[in-house]
């Protein structure tokens, strides 16, 4: 590009940057993905500490984007990725995961006259003889409770719905979190509604940290709730065989080197928006190459990096 053109570009950049209002403070709430507002040269480097000043209007770079906010350069993108890992691995242990105390199951069942206290024994038998399964899998299998019924009361026990299965998409659903995920922590998306709400199924507990993370990365509201054993394991089964965003699994030696790990990936994918979160002993960063059109994402568009400090 010719000089002269150059710098009168570089110009009006500058006028309309002082011109433009002040940016507005970072709010908690994830801006949305699939109305991208034209950033980069406009913009100021949302690094605190950027020290480029003015230079930065001269980087010919309008990514990545990382939680809503532009970078200028590589060492503002580590700067970012660092305040963010520091974030979120400081919320280690925070209320959510809490052990909550929660009436057992079999109790929960017997007050509610839904069993009786000798298909409670019994199924405690069957547990205790077998050395393994849960206390509904044996007052179904042994004491012929239904199923519905333990579900019910499991549903009572978390306080939260019994979700249906209907019309369940897991091809459309699948790029909504790592494969990894589903597998590791048995959750099952089940379905989208009214474009903003994301209900996510379990089998017999619910993963609140998951939940959470999901909200934090999609920016749905995620709603908890239990499926039927029955039907859940075989629509888990099947969702699994789906295909999933490409994703890459990192262990750093340290928390510095995760930091510099993640901005080498950030800075090669330059996304439109990427986002951090932690879920339970690792990190969930995803990156998305082009800006979204709808609440699902697109599964060529998104890259996930799971990664663990090693001996964290
Ligand atoms: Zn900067």
């Amino acid at each position: 590009m010719p000089l002269l053109t150059r710098r009168s570009t570089a110009l009006e950049r500058r006028t309309m940057v002082l011109s433009s209002p002040p940016p507005e403070p970072q709010s908690k709430t994830s801006p949305s993905l699939s109305s991208p507002r034209r950033t980069g040269l406009l913009e100021a480097c949302t690094n605190p500490g950027c020290g480029s000043g003015w230079l930065h209007l001269w980087r010919s770079r309008s990514a990545p984007l990382i939680e809503g906010g532009w970078t200028c350069s590589a060492a503002c993108t580590a700067e970012r990725l660092k305040a963010a890992v520091a974030r979120e691995l400081d919320g280690r242990g925070t209320a959510v995961e809490k052990h909550r105390h929660r009436i057992p199951l079999g109790l929960l069942m017997l007050e509610q006259g839904w069993i009786t206290s000798s298909q409670l024994r019994g199924a405690l038998q069957g547990q205790r003889d077998n050395g393994a399964g849960r206390l509904g899998h044996w007052l179904v299998a042994r004491e012929g409770v239904s199923e519905q019924l333990v579900t019910r009361a499991l549903g009572l026990q978390w306080s939260c719905p019994v979700l249906p299965l209907a019309s369940h998409d897991p091809e459309g659903l699948a790029p909504l979190l790592p494969r990894l995920f589903l597998d590791a922590f048995g959750a099952l998306p089940l379905r989208i509604a009214a474009g903003k709400l994301l209900y996510l199924g379990f089998e017999d507990r619910l993963d609140p940290i998951l939940a959470l993370a999901l909200e934090r990365i999609s920016g749905l509201r995620v709603e908890s709730g239990l499926v039927q054993g029955s039907l859940f394991q075989p629509a888990h089964t099947r969702m699994l065989q789906a295909a999933f965003p490409s994703v890459e699994l990192l262990e750093a030696a340290s928390e510095p080197a995760l930091v510099r790990a993640l901005a080498r990936r950030v800075e090669h994918v330059r996304p439109v928006e990427s986002r951090l979160v932690r879920v339970h002993d690792c990190l969930w960063l995803r990156m998305w190459s082009r800006p979204q059109t709808g609440p699902l994402p697109e599964l060529s568009s998104v890259q996930d990096v799971i990664c663990t400090i090693a001996g964290s």
